[in-house]
């Protein structure tokens, strides 16, 4: 064959492989049917060479023989000059003998005289991960996905919303998977039944749900949800048998919003746990669960997750020291994370930090705020050896399977000493599993890792929480120390949980120490920590060792 047109083949095929972002890429020389393919699919799927003979033909043999027909239909069309394109989607063998899904994309590049020369294309590989939920039947994780990114790009305004049941596992526990799969399909019916008429239903990870609705009148869409809630707890029959569910549900009107689509699952998952954990499942809208009227928050929440992907450029931290109440000297000091840029200015973590928790970048910032933390307070050491850093760990960073090595990678790299780290974690990681939350307590302790239970006291499982896994620290919330000089009532409290710290072996802190009074006043209970505006505000690294040092 003509070694100019291969040439020409190759340079094509270096030219698509630029903008493949990881896709396959191929390149079909229209008229010598020659075809070159990327290395890595041919790896993948076993192909005979990067250059293919009718490859059509070949690739053909890989597709699964359900989806061989309309792949057929679509290349002879492509080859009669009558179609300059396709955009489909199939299974295909891959050399382990297992079928993934292939997004393929092609284009025809037409010569000067407008005959088809070059089909050109990239085959993007989504893995084993069906776009069809196999026991429901409904659109897949993958399809919402897929279908939130149209949305969001076409700037069409609809409403998401996501149903999951509250404590299914009991079902699957009492009855058995095969009734508990049954529940799920009668659930995913009742589902169907009510949002179909407005939008698509979905089968998102676990017994969550979605709907895509093209209404974005939230009224009706609370009313359609509460019309579900009651069939589900009150009319549901499976086997003859009645089954009572509660159900949880987050809504997010997208209207015009300039965000990705993982920015708005965060969003949506928020509003979600905000109505599980904090609504008894009524539904909860996601700007209205907060207290700003910022229409365009959920942007800000955009850009400061594109933050995260940038190394995360604009983060900073504060430290806010904590001092021994028995000695009035440096204890420590908490790390608390911050963001600014130019448009926002600063954003104050509460806003930012209990929505990107759900966010699967969130492990990444995790990482760079111990990063940071543990560098910045080095230098602290000389002068305090006993020193003791409080780094924020979200329970979000503790589910993750690397959490530990991360930990000890970092405390490598940046030679901070293990003893004088605590992580303070609250009270919601009692929601994990017990045993990986164990065992991962037990590694630091045996590391002498300190940990701390922060915000003592607001959550539902305290003394549960001290029981099951040994703690250092308890740190009692603001909420019980800024009434603390004229009610009594506070006073019982911080004289109880401290006595309670105690009898577990804990010590205790305080936080919220804003004046003197407080601090007379507190002194009196068993306290080994006070940290607040008192002492000082959380300040840079900088100022901190101004003061200190
Ligand atoms: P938190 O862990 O309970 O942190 C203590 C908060 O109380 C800080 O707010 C601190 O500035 C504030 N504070 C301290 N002393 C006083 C006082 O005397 N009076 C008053 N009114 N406030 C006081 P901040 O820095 O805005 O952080 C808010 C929350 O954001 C934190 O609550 C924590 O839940 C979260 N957060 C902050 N940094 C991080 C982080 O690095 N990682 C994670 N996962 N969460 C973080
Ligand atoms: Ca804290
Ligand atoms: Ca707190």
């Amino acid at each position: 064959m003509n070694t100019d047109r291969i040439k020409r083949l190759d340079k094509l095929f270096d030219a698509f492989s630029v903008i493949a972002e990881g896709n396959y890429v191929y390149v079909c020389d229209m008229r010598e049917d020659l075809s070159r393919w990327s290395q890595n699919a041919v790896d993948y799927f076993d192909l005979p060479d990067v250059y293919i003979f009718d490859a059509g033909s070949v690739w053909e043999e890989c597709i699964h023989p359900d989806d061989r027909k309309v792949y057929r239909e679509s290349i002879e069309k492509i080859f009669k000059g009558e179609d300059l394109g396709h955009d489909m989607q199939y299974r295909a063998l891959a050399g382990d003998g297992n079928y993934v899904i292939c997004t393929c994309r092609g284009v025809v590049i037409t010569d000067d005289d407008g005959i088809p020369e070059y089909f050109a294309g990239s085959i993007r590989n989504h893995g084993s991960l069906s776009y069809i939920d196999t026991i429901t039947g409904l659109r897949s994780l993958y399809g919402f996905f897929d279908d939130i990114k149209t949305m969001l790009r076409k700037k069409s305004s609809s409403a998401v919303i996501m149903i999951g049941t509250k404590g299914f596992s009991s079902v699957n526990d009492v009855y058995g998977y095969s009734f508990g799969n049954k529940v799920l399909i009668n659930l995913s019916a009742a589902i169907v039944e009510k949002f179909s008429s407005i939008g698509t239903v979905y089968r998102l990870d676990g017994t969550k749900f979605a709907v895509i609705s093209s209404s974005m009148d939230t009224d009706m869409l609370a009313d359609i949800y509460h019309s579900l809630q009651e069939y589900v707890s009150h009319d549901l029959y499976i086997d003859g048998e009645r089954v009572s569910i509660s159900l949880n549900a987050g809504l997010i009107a997208a209207d015009d919003f300039e965000i990705g689509h993982e920015t708005l699952y965060s969003c949506l998952k928020y509003a979600y746990y905000e109505s599980k954990d904090r609504h008894l499942g009524e539904l909860v809208i996601f700007e209205d669960s907060l207290s700003g009227d910022d229409r365009h928050f959920i942007e800000q929440i955009n850009t400061i997750r594109s933050s995260i992907v940038n190394d995360c450029e604009g983060f900073y931290l504060c430290y806010q020291p904590i001092i021994n109440a028995a000695s009035g000297t440096l204890r420590g000091a908490e790390a608390l994370i911050r963001w600014r840029n130019d448009r926002y200015g600063s954003v104050s973590p509460v806003r930012f930090i209990p929505i990107l928790e759900q966010d699967i970048l969130f492990p990444e910032l995790g990482k760079w705020i111990m990063r940071q933390a543990m560098t910045e307070c080095r230098k602290l050491l000389h002068k305090y050896p006993d020193f003791r850093l409080n780094i924020n760990i979200s329970y979000a960073q503790l589910e993750k399977r690397d959490f530990i090595y991360d930990v000890f990678s970092i405390i490598r790299e940046t030679g901070y000493p293990k003893e004088n780290l605590c992580f303070e974690m609250t009270e919601r990681c009692r929601l994990l599993d017990k045993s990986i939350l164990r065992n991962t307590f037990d590694v630091f302790r045996q590391h002498k890792i300190k940990i701390a239970i922060d915000d003592f006291g607001t959550g539902f499982a305290s003394i549960g929480v001290l029981r099951d896994f040994k703690v250092d620290t308890v740190k009692i919330d603001r909420e019980y120390v800024k009434n603390i000089t004229t009610s009594v009532a506070d006073q019982n409290t911080v004289s109880f949980i401290s006595s309670l710290a105690d009898a577990f072996s804990a010590d205790v802190c305080v936080e919220g120490v804003e004046d003197e009074s407080i601090r007379d006043c507190l002194v009196k209970y068993k306290i080994k920590g006070l940290q607040g505006y008192y002492y000082s505000k959380p300040v840079v690294i900088g100022d901190f060792c101004d003061r200190y040092l």
